[in-house]
């Protein structure tokens, strides 16, 4: 007998009637004799809705109570799947995070997974019950309901299977797998048999959503088996899991877009050791998340211009500590500037394969789109771009690295 830790995403439970797709999924797994633990996120559009509610009644909302409320999304979605469940005649239990001890650190919003307790799941699964998980939520050490980040019962998922040792994880969503690139972007996006943690890690931090990135991390870690397939369909979906030389020997697996950039240049910037320091530190101590960082070569007069980039839900916090920070350094001018895309190629296969960045630039540059920043890594190139471009840059970089599908 396996144990499987399913998980279903908010448009997989976005009605009644999705919920109860939800219980005959999971019902079928426990007949074809397995334990079944299932997490769930809230229903499809929940957790905006809740996340609109806390920014009308107070303009910057204590993180603490922020949690209190988009947490209770999920909880809806766990009684509600549980209830389905008993009603085909199955046996099903709810849990909330802090019900299976879900410990994580106190980083409201964005809390990180310290700890799970697996005995409280244990025994309802010796009770031959659906173990019903709330996805997102946890506990931290003084007891403050805390949230794992936007998408994060993903996390819940792959956490919880590592945890209780399960022998396979199955994220269930609204597309059959892991695509070359966003399927709802692309109509010539293949989907992938198989990829590697560690394309699939890049992928998520560069901005495919189909996963969150810590779940890719807890994956790669803990090694556990990980699918991704459709909640609507019977297509065997995608496996993430260890390279092999298959892998290695194509150059461009897959490309990632991350819109909603910001990017601030701050001129004129004394040229002496610590100040990156001074700067990025303060940034990330307010929990800013810097993204791409070019600083230019000294000026004549011992000064360089450093750029960097920022989401857009970071970009007023940014504006205004930048502004401080440069005068605390002697800094020039803080410029900044919206409507940035990233565009990013991943793949394995360019450890060994040379001219792929050059083929990149030059694909774009065919399409007309200017290169505002560049920056590399062993398995990815990314280019920041204007973001009016950044479909047209996605599909032409599909087809230049021989992505399309076949038959499309
Ligand atoms: P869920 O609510 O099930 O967690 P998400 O919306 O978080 O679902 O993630 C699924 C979405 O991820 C898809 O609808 C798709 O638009 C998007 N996506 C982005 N990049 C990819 C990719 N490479 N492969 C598959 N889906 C992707
Ligand atoms: N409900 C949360 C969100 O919308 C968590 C999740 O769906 O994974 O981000
Ligand atoms: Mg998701």
């Amino acid at each position: 007998m396996a144990l499987i830790v399913q998980k279903y995403g908010g448009t997989s439970v976005g009605d009644l009637e999705r919920i109860r797709n939800v219980a005959r999924r999971a019902l079928a797994a426990r007949k074809d004799g397995n334990d079944v633990v299932v997490v769930v996120s809230a229903m499809a559009g929940e957790t905006n809705r809740l996340l609109r509610l806390t920014g009308q009644i107070a303009k910057r909302p204590s993180q603490r109570e922020q949690d209190v409320v988009v947490s209770t999304g999920e909880q809806v979605s766990v009684g509600l799947l549980a209830l389905a469940i008993q009603e085909m005649k199955g046996k099903a239990r709810s849990f909330l995070g802090h019900q299976v001890r879900i410990l994580t650190d106190s980083a409201f919003s964005n809390a990180r997974i310290r700890s799970i307790d697996g005995e409280k799941l244990f025994e309802s699964l010796k009770r031959k019950e659906i173990a019903v998980v709330a996805g997102f939520q946890g506990i931290d050490d003084q007891g403050n309901i805390t949230t794992l980040g936007r998408g994060g019962s993903d996390t819940t998922a792959v956490a919880l299977a590592a945890a209780l040792k399960a022998d396979a994880c199955e994220i269930f969503t609204d597309v059959d797998g892991v695509y070359t690139t966003d399927p709802n972007l692309c109509a010539k996006a293949r989907k992938l048999d198989r990829i590697s943690y560690e394309e699939m890690l890049e992928l998520a931090s560069l901005g495919a959503k189909v996963l969150q990135i810590r779940s890719v991390e807890f994956a790669m870690k803990y090694k556990v088996p990980l699918w991704v397939k459709s909640s609507f369909t019977e297509d065997p979906g995608t496996l993430v899991c260890e390279e092999d030389k298959a892998m290695e020997e194509v150059v461009v697996s897959g490309i990632a877009l991350t819109r909603d950039e910001s990017r601030f240049v701050v001129r004129n910037v004394p040229d002496k050791p610590g100040v990156a320091a001074k700067i990025f530190g303060t940034l990330a101590e307010l929990g800013i998340v810097v993204d791409v960082i070019v600083q230019t070569p000294a000026h004549e007069d011992g000064r360089t211009d450093l750029a960097f980039t920022v989401g857009r839900v970071d970009v007023d916090r940014a504006n205004e500590q930048m502004r401080k920070i440069a005068r605390q350094i002697g800094a020039g001018k803080v410029e900044h500037e919206e409507g940035i895309a990233k565009v990013s190629i991943v793949g394995v296969g360019m450890r060994n394969h040379a001219g792929v960045a050059a083929k990149m630039f030059q694909v774009l540059a065919d399409e007309g789109v200017n290169i505002r920043v560049i920056s590399t890594s062993e398995i990815k190139v990314s280019c920041l771009i204007d973001e009016k471009y950044a479909e047209l840059a996605v599909r032409a970089l599909h087809t230049a690295f021989g992505l399309d599908k076949k038959e499309a």
